[in-house]
């Protein structure tokens, strides 16, 4: 069944890209495992997936042992600083940037591994209460001070739209965040490219593509419902 989704998925970000004129390479997609046992990742893995996306620490510790050493991981989920240090050489990219004292965090450990940190800045941009976030104002000033941090790289931006029957209801949030990259990434900042993108669930995807995602993060059209009991 996982086989077959990831089929369907990717056949939708091949007809989005084709809407879009732009080219299929240009997009990652992300498969949120969260909540799911390993021999589901496995089957995900088998049928060619190797970027996958968690939000909790303990699951990524407990994952990056039992997955094949290629798989790519992406905490996409809110971070808490004393957590850091267990993720930091594990995890290819943390989606979830969103104060001044995780950035400062994630480079204190960065350093101590001696590895760099890609991060991206988590932007709120339809401004909902209940979601993390800095709001569209505060991006430019979080994107400056984190570059300026040893061994931190700012590589994007990332949003969670709000959940809406209809897609095209988010398209409004995804051409914002689109365009807050383009003015960022013509400062030319040093140990700043907003080259990465990262918008779109299961649900909207592929309007996300049409605006100019670069990375998609699908779970529950990957690998079904979660059960969180
Ligand atoms: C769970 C989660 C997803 C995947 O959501 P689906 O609707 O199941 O595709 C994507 N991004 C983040 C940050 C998540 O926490």
């Amino acid at each position: 069944m996982i086989e077959e989704n990831l089929k369907h998925v990717r056949e939708k970000i091949l007809e989005a890209c084709q809407k879009a004129d732009r080219d299929p390479s240009e997009v990652t997609l992300i498969s949120v495992s969260k909540t799911k046992p390993i021999d589901q990742l496995m089957e995900a893995y088998q049928a060619g997936s190797r970027d996958f996306g968690e939000n909790k620490v303990q699951e990524i510790m407990d994952k990056y042992d039992a997955m094949p050493q290629d798989v790519k991981w992406h905490m996409i989920g809110h971070l808490q600083r004393n957590k850091v240090k267990y993720i930091i050489d594990k995890v290819c990219l943390i989606h979830s940037v969103d104060s001044f004292r995780l950035a400062q965090e994630i480079s204190i450990q960065a350093q101590k591994k001696r590895v760099p940190a890609n991060i991206l800045i988590e932007v709120n941009v339809a401004g909902e209460e209940s979601k993390f976030g800095v709001s569209t104002e505060d991006v430019l000033p979080l994107v400056e001070q984190s570059a300026s941090l040893p061994n931190i790289k700012v590589c994007g931006l990332m949003t969670i739209a709000p959940f809406v029957e209809n897609p095209e209801e988010n398209r409004k949030y995804f051409r914002i965040l689109k365009q807050i990259s383009i003015d960022i990434g013509r400062k030319n900042i040093d140990n700043v490219n907003m080259e990465i993108l990262s918008m779109g669930m299961t649900n909207d995807f592929q309007v996300a593509i049409e605006e100019g995602a670069t990375m998609v993060r699908v779970g529950t059209g990957i690998f079904g419902e979660r059960n969180y009991n």
